[in-house]
């Protein structure tokens, strides 16, 4: 659901860019203009320059330029319908969305999240409990940390507010026994979870309570807007340092994000209890930072690293992994104060190739040859689903960890075979048209690629999501549910060529094969589509990619 046009330009008319700049940076009044700080470049003097009556902004060292929305979505890391809404809650103006209808989205849990917050600061032995931990004021209040309370103190502030109890229910706040309502979260100490827009979206919860039988850490459930394998916690507040910085850390704990974020390292995000996935990717491609995983020396630690690792370097990302040693996680070294050996680890993180090689290869003694070979094997397997260019760089590698001549590493040119070919999947799923759109949707070269040469009616089954998505309603919720399910590959942009170029080719195969059998078509029109559709085919044979 996009923004109506009324309400766009009623955006337009009413923010001043001068003042929503000057919400995040300083601005100055230089002649006719204002002039700024670049945001956008590492600016020692004032680059970038203000029309307040243009309403635009231009950095004159960086190029750096745009009106207000562009601003916010490039300073906030926000898609555009996000950035519209931001600019509206800054300025105080109601945007109307298609269909009529306001967007009407409840504040059940952002209300929540600071009734537990003012909860925390009247509990003291809880505050104390996370003071003793390392975590100080304003952490709390930055990361919103809260205070459960007992499971009456929620129903009452439901009931006190007027809230839905389907709703609680639904948000996984509540649930239901016998007649009755408890709260899910009692007694624990709250970490807010946001969206990587800053919604939030669901909590975390310890428990302060000592018996065995109760679960450290609870999370809200799965839900319509709790998704924890597509969630990296604390993203909202680290995305502006992971623009700058280019790498993010990524570790597993709560106050392991507190602890970094407070001891500088604004890049800091966690996984929900889960290892980085496909799901993350939305997340991982905004600017394509290095990412650096940080997780526990023990097995549960090494044996995440490594499925991580595998995948990210599947999808061609840059980054390593840290292995912290001596049961150390990262908070336990901020707390004993060790910033310069964390940041030495950091600076000797192990690429995530290596990582994978290295590993599969620890599991086999290779001084014994039918061992070693059983290692070659699994190496090249691995090898062979990264990109070429990958798998160049790694062979000599791999044969010095293998302790072999380099002529066993071989090398897979193209992950051709391996595209997915259309419509011959007997499920229910037509991979090959997700493949396409969901790739569609990662990035704005890829949509404009596509769109030259698709069109609705080559699609079968998605053929009302690709229009959705070129009318740039990917918010609609058959685009979101089709991103849920989905388990496409992220291709790289040859691979998105190619994987277009077979989809063309099997259509226009196919409706060749129709036009042959049609009976009614008349002579003339049926023998100029026949020659149309050879001629198409000869050339997407030939690796060329048409319009058919
Ligand atoms: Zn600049």
């Amino acid at each position: 659901m996009g923004v109506t046009q009324a309400s766009l330009q009623r955006l337009h008319d009413n923010v001043d860019i001068v003042d929503l700049i000057n919400h995040y940076i300083n601005v100055r009044k230089s002649g006719a203009n204002f002039m700024a700080l670049c945001p956008f470049h590492d600016d020692k003097t004032p680059s970038m320059s203000i029309s307040q009556q243009k309403g635009l902004y231009h950095c004159h060292a960086c190029g750096a330029s745009g009106n207000a929305i562009k601003f916010v979505m490039e300073y906030e890391r926000l898609e555009f319908q996000d950035a519209l809404q931001k600019i509206a809650n800054l300025f105080n103006i109601t945007l109307e969305y298609e269909q009529g209808n306001f967007k009407k989205k409840s504040n059940l849990l952002p209300t929540l999240t600071l009734f537990y917050h003012n909860k925390l600061f009247k509990h003291q032995d809880i505050y104390q409990y996370l003071t003793s931990r390392g975590i100080n004021e304003d952490s709390i209040k930055k990361f919103e940390l809260g205070y459960s309370g007992m499971s009456y103190e929620t129903i009452k502030f439901l009931d006190e507010h007027h809230y839905d109890y389907n709703e609680a229910l639904e948000c996984g706040i509540i649930s239901q026994g016998n007649d009755r309502a408890y709260a899910k979260f009692t007694n624990r100490i709250i970490f807010p979870i946001h969206s990587g827009n800053g919604v939030v979206v669901g909590f975390g919860g310890r428990t302060l309570s000592e018996e065995k039988n109760i679960a450290k850490y609870l999370n809200s459930p799965q839900s319509k807007i709790f998704n924890k394998s597509k969630i990296l916690y604390g993203y909202h507040l680290a995305r502006q340092a992971i623009y700058k910085e280019k790498y993010l850390i990524v570790c597993e704990g709560y106050i392991d994000v507190i602890m970094l974020h407070q001891a500088g390292f604004k890049n800091t995000v966690a996984t929900l209890g889960t290892a980085l996935n496909e799901g993350h990717l939305h997340l991982l491609n905004k600017d394509n930072p290095r990412i650096l995983m940080c997780y526990d020396g023990d097995v549960a630690g090494i044996n995440a690293a490594f499925k991580a690792a595998k995948f990210l370097s599947q999808n061609s990302k840059d980054g390593g992994v840290i292995l912290l040693k001596n049961g150390l996680d990262p908070a336990d070294m901020i707390l004993q104060n060790k910033i310069n050996e964390f940041q030495h680890e950091l600076e000797n993180a192990k690429n995530f190739v290596e990582f994978v090689l290295e590993k599969i290869i620890s599991e086999f003694d290779i001084n014994n040859p039918i061992q070693k070979e059983q290692a070659l094997k699994l190496c090249l397997e691995y090898l062979h689903s990264l990109s070429p260019l990958l798998q160049d760089e790694y062979r000599r590698k791999c044969a010095i960890l293998l302790q072999v001549d380099p002529i066993y590493i071989t090398t897979k040119r193209m992950r051709k075979q391996e595209l997915i070919q259309p419509h011959t999947y007997k499920d229910s799923h037509d991979y090959a048209e997700e493949n396409i759109l969901i790739n569609m949707l990662k990035s704005s070269e890829y949509f404009f690629f596509a769109l030259n040469f698709l069109d609705k009616k080559h699609f079968r089954k998605y053929a009302h999501e690709f229009e959705l998505i070129t009318q740039g309603k990917q918010h609609d919720e058959l685009i979101i549910a089709l991103q849920f399910k989905s388990n496409v590959q992220n291709l790289q942009q040859v691979e998105f060529e190619e994987q277009i170029r077979i989809f063309l080719l099997k259509y226009a195969k196919e409706t060749l094969q129709n036009t042959l059998n049609n009976t009614t078509l008349n002579g003339n029109e049926k023998i100029q589509n026949i020659i149309h559709l050879r001629n198409a085919i000869q050339k997407l044979e030939k690796g060329e990619i048409l319009t058919i």
